[in-house]
């Protein structure tokens, strides 16, 4: 082993101002997404050169920015998304993160930025997770959300990628995304704007694709509709994915369909793991192009039996109505499907701890 222990560890520095227990009891008694964070925050730096250096766990806390810093011009910058799972035997899990650290490597590829190893990333969501472990909720459909994210933090306005990075994690405690039961969300069909073209960094987790997206869900909103849906770049045809979720679409059959990895569609974790999960219940499976006339179709006779939107954030979340500019069509009846409500219940089932974990799929944190 060329590296030890001690160079892979997160130096734990702890916050001289803890939340007090009160306060932060109340923050979990009702966490809303995204909007409060936990007392600390994991980071290593790199220098071209150096490589990665100062891993440490420290006081969560504003950053302070060289107005030059390249991630305010030219945007390199990437992140990931997974979550801590608090089971009855008060463990603490995460789903995955090997998936995570990986695609984060692949990202930082595509945006030219420094690749974290995958020990960094496990040793850095462990050490955080561990330094904030009474922030990890206990409720019914809660979790501890962990936001890794990497940025170009040379303060350069030249054009070229960043001779240092800073990678940070925080966590959010969050609160079951479908407070009152699993509700089915309608979807802008954007037929004039696209997220990502072919060639482009579609495939990569990175800020900008998600800037892309928000005028087009603002249009979603104005339409009277909760999330918009993408088709790809090149034909206006074929399905894509949401700004943030990967689609499935069920058959009357019972044979399940998501568009193929084009190279502009965000490669899920969620996604792969309920193509495993379905193919496992002996179902046809296809990875394929998907023409919306094709679903519109499948939808007005009846063969299309559910649409669904999975990712991290939300799990499942069912598809009860698709519009864009010359249709407007229910799925079914316009509530959740048995394939939706039986593979969310699949995979929370594993997440939380109720069910056996047959792939080796949960990491133990604490
Ligand atoms: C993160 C993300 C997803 C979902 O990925 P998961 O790993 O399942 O959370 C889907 N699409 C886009 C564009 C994303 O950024």
């Amino acid at each position: 082993m060329s590296i030890s222990d001690t160079d892979l560890a997160f130096e734990v520095r702890p916050t001289d101002t803890p939340t007090p227990r009160a306060e932060r009891e109340s923050l979990l008694a009702t966490p809303k997404f995204g909007t409060v964070f936990t007392d600390h925050m994991a980071r290593a730096s790199w220098t071209q050169g150096l490589g990665w250096h100062d891993r440490r766990v420290e006081k969560y806390g504003p950053l302070q920015l060289d107005p030059a810093t390249a991630v305010l011009h030219y945007a390199q910058e990437i992140f990931e998304g997974l979550k801590a799972y608090r089971h009855d035997d008060g463990s603490v899990w995460t789903f995955r993160p090997t998936a995570n650290a990986e695609r984060m490597q692949r990202s930082a590829r595509r945006l030219a930025l420094p690749e974290l190893p995958t020990e960094d990333f496990l040793a850095s969501i462990t050490a955080l997770v561990r330094t904030d472990l009474d922030w990890v909720p206990s409720g019914e459909e809660t979790s501890l959300y962990l936001r890794p994210f990497m940025y170009a933090s040379e303060a350069f306005l030249g054009v070229r990628p960043s001779m240092q990075a800073e990678y940070l994690v925080i966590a959010s405690p969050v609160g079951s995304y479908f407070a009152g039961g699993v509700k089915p969300v309608s979807i802008w069909v954007s037929e004039d704007y696209a997220r990502a073209g072919a060639g482009g960094t579609g495939a990569a987790k990175c800020g900008g694709n998600y800037a892309a997206s928000l005028l087009p869900q603002q249009e979603a909103y104005a339409r009277g509709c909760e999330q918009v849906c993408f088709l790809d770049a090149s034909t206006g045809s074929l399905l894509e994915e949401l700004g943030g979720m990967n689609v499935f679409v069920v058959g009357a059959d019972g044979s399940v369909s998501t568009p193929r990895l084009s190279g502009s569609i965000l490669e899920g974790v969620t996604r792969s793991s309920i193509l495993t999960l379905l193919a496992e219940q002996g179902r046809e499976i296809r990875e394929r192009d998907i023409p919306l006339t094709e679903l519109l179709a499948g939808l007005r006779d009846g063969s299309v039996a559910e649409v669904l939107a999975c990712g991290t954030a939300a799990v499942v979340t069912p598809i009860g109505r698709l519009a864009g500019g010359d249709f407007d069509v229910t799925v079914g009846d316009g509530t959740a499907g048995a394939v939706t409500t039986g593979i969310r219940a699949a995979l929370t089932d594993i997440q939380y701890g109720r069910a056996a974990d047959p792939h080796g799929w949960m990491h133990r944190l604490a």
